[in-house]
């Protein structure tokens, strides 16, 4: 949020509320926080003087981030809060807008994603969050070997184990055993499950 009234009134306001709270009022300052101060919620202002609010959301969910995103924008028209949505956020909220409403829609979000947590919902399996995961969150966050991402990369296109075998140069089996971990570590039963997964769809 680059008006510093709000940004600073939202920022007094929910530290109160017991939140530690980040400011950025550029988008290349909000994405490097979104790596090295690792927020649980994004507050997110869509005029900003560097990029748009929305490229910030699409990068978030490039890079396999699954933070939960609410739009806080005097953009009011539908169309601006479907491309929000589109894009990966979770919540929109137009300016100018009533403190109770947003610190409400705040504390939901923050909700939602500990429940999902306690489930052990892998967030970006969402249908609400398109586009393939980052390779670099198929090892962090999944634990995969680079050899693996390369199995589940090939395993989401809907190749068979022997054509995944003439692909990278190994063996059969080989590949065989890399299938049976990429699945046990991306949690799912099936070779179509990992297409879903990683490209969206079902
Ligand atoms: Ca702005």
């Amino acid at each position: 949020e680059d008006t510093l009234e709000i940004a600073e009134g939202l920022q007094q306001h929910l530290e109160e509320q017991g939140h530690e709270v980040a400011l950025a009022t550029k988008a290349a300052h909000a994405l490097a926080l979104a790596c090295s101060f690792r927020p649980e919620l994004v507050v997110l202002d869509l005029g900003l003087p560097d990029r748009d609010g929305y490229d910030v959301v699409e990068q978030l969910r490039a890079r396999g981030e699954s933070v939960p995103v609410l739009i806080l924008s005097a953009r009011g028209e539908e169309a601006d809060k479907l491309r929000g949505f589109r894009l990966g956020a979770d919540d929109y909220v137009t300016k100018p807008f009533g403190g109770g409403e947003l610190f409400a829609r705040i504390a939901a979000l923050l909700r939602r994603a500990a429940r999902a947590a306690a489930f052990g919902e892998s967030a970006p399996a969402s249908p609400s969050r398109p586009g393939p995961l980052a390779d670099e969150t198929l090892r962090d966050r999944f634990g995969l070997t680079a050899r693996q991402v390369d199995v589940a990369r090939l395993l989401g296109e809907g190749h068979t184990n022997q054509e995944i075998a003439d692909r990278l140069g190994v063996s059969y089996f080989t590949v065989r055993s890399h299938t049976e971990q990429v699945l046990a570590k991306l949690g799912v039963a099936s070779r179509a499950a990992v297409g879903a997964l990683l490209y969206g769809g079902s």
